[in-house]
């Protein structure tokens, strides 16, 4: 029974992985055809297309396997303090909406309604 519980746990962990190995496999064949079309372009020019797309497939595959998320925009979860504490602008001191924050890599931002202006918020706010 524990053994079950543990393969559930690591199931999705294991789906990115077999993804990331067949991605691997789709690319390693790609290039593999792209090459031996390239080749076969002596004999007849229009295969230099079909190595074109399979060499440029692979590479779609190559970034999509290995990029990282470069920026995660997720909602941040305000404590009931830091939603009651006013905001203020340091450009024009205007109060700005707790719902105007985002993370970008970590870091709290909040855009000002009234001028524009974008800023870091400190983690502990300043009343
Ligand atoms: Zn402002």
């Amino acid at each position: 029974m524990k053994g079950k519980v543990k393969l559930l746990d690591a199931t999705p962990h294991i789906n990115v992985k077999i993804i990331t190995v067949l991605g691997a496999i789709a690319v390693a064949v790609l290039f593999f055809f792209g090459l031996i079309f390239a080749i076969a372009a002596a004999y007849n020019p229009l295969r230099l297309l079909t190595s074109a797309v399979l060499l440029i497939t692979g590479i779609v595959i190559a970034y999509y396997i290995t990029r990282k998320p470069k920026t995660v925009i997720h909602q941040l979860e305000l404590s009931g303090q830091m939603k009651a504490a006013a905001l203020k602008c340091p450009n024009c001191s205007a109060s700005v909406d707790a719902t105007q924050i985002k993370i970008v890599q970590g870091v709290p931002y909040a855009t000002c309604a009234y001028c524009g202006n974008t800023f870091e918020i400190t983690e502990e706010p300043k009343w």
